[in-house]
């Protein structure tokens, strides 16, 4: 049985950090993920990284940002520690090889983020994540002799012991098909976030809230569940983003009459507010018949300097000309509000601890929370990077301080019984593409931009239905060698745990906040709902609801205009 100090599932950003912040004070670490390390989701990060590094910009105002931008939901003591940590971790990634954009004078040059107060997003073009994941995969060669690298491995569960303690986790080596217990003094989920819960979104195939559902079915809470963020600028049908560094390089958005609708909506701000309150007014643009008959309205990047786009932008040039048959420098792009982030995950405390022993979590897994009700674009590279590292740190820590545990090889077994029912199940079931299909669209529909109660409702009683389905879902593939039926059967089932947690807190506030938006309650309503809704699992109920108090240091809630 491979045993280290540190067990990290997930080798995006979060995931990467995690593994270095551990082994920089000599952990040994096992860094596990389901796909080669470089084509993690953070891979499709775009438009930057927020810090206050400019000397005419504070942290303060970073953290004051990110607390109104969160709609008041955001725990003001992890929001202070990560916008206190972020110029520091900048200078970190440049100082590793992180070739940021410099502006004429030689300096690490920003562009404008929607809700900042400063233009405070650092950036590479727009392939900033792909920029930052290749010089932290460098890194991690560069440790090898403390961290191991298990590349196309995917965890199955996490495993406990008989004092509710996480001792590591059972994993499937994808190539093979071969089943292995991982031991660990410390577990890191950094598995990132559940996009493909929704259909369509701007995340990849892998996004389907792997580690939500693992450390929720263990016992940790989850928190902020029913936050599920619309990106305003998504291309209609296939859900590709376009980055909203098109609108901090200055683009405008359309109606169908030509209007700068964004006027009547946040007339100080305009297409820079916050992404809740540009994905409402385009959504109520679009509802009320101003918007394009493919249900759009228009993003015009002619508004950028055309050379300006080619060198800053160049990724959606490319996305608009091969995904929409558009010219983005000529010509005007539809786009619609899709969706984008979970601002919810496995509630942790400022270290990356869950409320159980030895499991962390960071990274779009977690939900520490700095989010809130609605995050800030350009906040989750950093919330990855800071919080990865936290949590390295801390897991480092609590491994240097204790013996190896001991790991159940039930667990093993288990697992392995489990995969064995799913590849032997009997024909006739419905397949899993369709059941997730399904899902996606029922979820785009009914927990979107907009909710009411019977819309949410319907979706739970859909979510039940699909769960019944999903447990006896036909497999065509019955082998060992790269088995991707197995893996979607496994996925599917996270996903709907996962879709159930969202629908399930939805439900539960009745008040609208940030990214939840209750026709039936449209107002926020802080005498009841400045409260984080926590789950929990409750054997085979829907998730057992609790609340957890919002943490304040200086800003009193307030009401939130742009
Ligand atoms: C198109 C797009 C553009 C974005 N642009 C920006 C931006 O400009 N700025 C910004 O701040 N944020 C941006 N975001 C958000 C940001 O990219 C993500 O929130 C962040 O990268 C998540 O990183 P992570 O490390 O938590 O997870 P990921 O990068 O998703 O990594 C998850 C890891 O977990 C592994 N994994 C998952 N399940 C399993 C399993 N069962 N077994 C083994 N391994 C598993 C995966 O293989 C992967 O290695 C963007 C998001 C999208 C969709």
């Amino acid at each position: 049985m491979p045993a280290h100090d540190v067990l990290i599932i997930g080798a995006g950003l979060a995931g990467q950090r995690a593994a270095l912040a551990a082994a920089e004070v000599g952990a040994t670490v096992a860094i596990m993920s389901k796909v080669h390390p470089v084509r993690s989701h953070s891979n499709a990060a775009a438009g930057g990284i927020n810090a206050a590094l400019n000397p005419d910009d504070s942290w303060e105002s970073h953290a004051f940002d990110t607390v109104k931008g969160s709609d008041y939901l955001g725990d003001q003591d992890a929001i202070e520690i990560m916008c206190r940590e972020a110029p520091g971790e900048v200078l970190w990634l440049e100082h590793r090889g992180v070739t940021f954009h410099r502006n004429l004078e030689g300096k690490l040059g920003t562009r404008a983020f929607g809700g900042a107060s400063a233009a405070r997003t650092y950036y590479v073009a727009d392939i900033t994540g792909q920029a930052l994941l290749h010089v932290l995969y460098e890194q991690l060669m560069k440790f090898h002799a403390l961290i191991d690298r298990y590349e196309e491995w995917f965890v199955t569960a996490l495993v406990q012991d008989d004092d509710g303690q996480c001792t590591g986790a059972v994993a499937r080596n994808i190539r093979d098909g071969s089943m292995e217990l991982f031991g660990a003094k410390a577990t890191i989920q950094a598995s990132g976030g559940a996009g493909q819960c929704f259909k369509p979104t701007t995340n990849a195939l892998i996004c389907t809230g792997d580690g939500i559902a693992q450390s929720f079915r263990i016992g940790a809470p989850l928190m902020d569940m029913e936050m599920i963020q619309y990106h305003p600028t998504t291309l209609a049908g296939n859900g590709i983003l376009i980055t909203e560094g098109a609108r901090g390089e200055g683009a405008h958005l359309y109606n169908a009459e030509g209007e700068r609708f964004m006027e009547k909506y946040a007339p100080n701000k305009m297409e820079l507010a916050s992404r809740d309150v540009v994905s409402r007014s385009e959504q109520t643009e679009i509802n009320e018949g101003r918007g394009f008959p493919d249900g759009t309205v228009a993003l015009d990047i002619t508004k950028v300097p055309r050379k300006r786009t080619l060198e800053a932008l160049r990724e959606i040039v490319n996305i608009g000309r091969d995904f929409a048959g558009v010219d983005i420098t000529r010509e005007p792009i539809h786009i619609r509000p899709g969706c984008h982030y979970i601002m919810g995950g496995v509630k942790t405390d400022v270290w990356g601890a869950t409320s159980i022993p030895g499991l962390y979590a960071a990274g779009e897994v977690a939900c520490v929370s700095v989010h809130g009700g609605n995050r800030l674009g350009a906040n989750s590279l950093l919330d990855t990077l800071i919080f990865g590292r936290r949590s390295g740190e801390h897991a480092a820590q609590r491994a240097a301080g204790m013996s190896a545990p001991r790991a159940s090889r039930a667990a093993l077994a288990d697992e392995r019984r489990m995969i064995a029912g799913i590849i032997g199940r009997e024909g006739g079931g419905r397949r899993i593409s369709a059941i997730k299909d399904e899902l996606g669209t029922m979820m785009n529909e009914k927990c979107a931009v907009f909710r009411t109660a019977q819309g949410l409702a319907e979706a739970h009683e859909t979510i039940r239905r699909l769960k019944e389905e999903a447990s006896v879902a036909a497999i065509d593939d019955r082998g060992s060698v790269f088995n991707q039926d197995v893996l979607a059967a496994l996925e599917l089932e996270y996903m709907l745990d996962v879709a159930e947690c969202i629908v399930v807190g939805a439900i539960e506030r009745k008040e609208s906040r940030g990214a939840q938006f209750r026709l039936d309650f449209p107002e926020r309503n802080d005498d009841e709902w400045l409260k984080h809704i926590t789950l929990s699992v409750n054997g085979a109920d829907a998730p057992q609801i609790s609340y957890t108090p919002v943490t304040m240091t200086q800003w009193e809630p307030q009401e939130r205009t742009y």
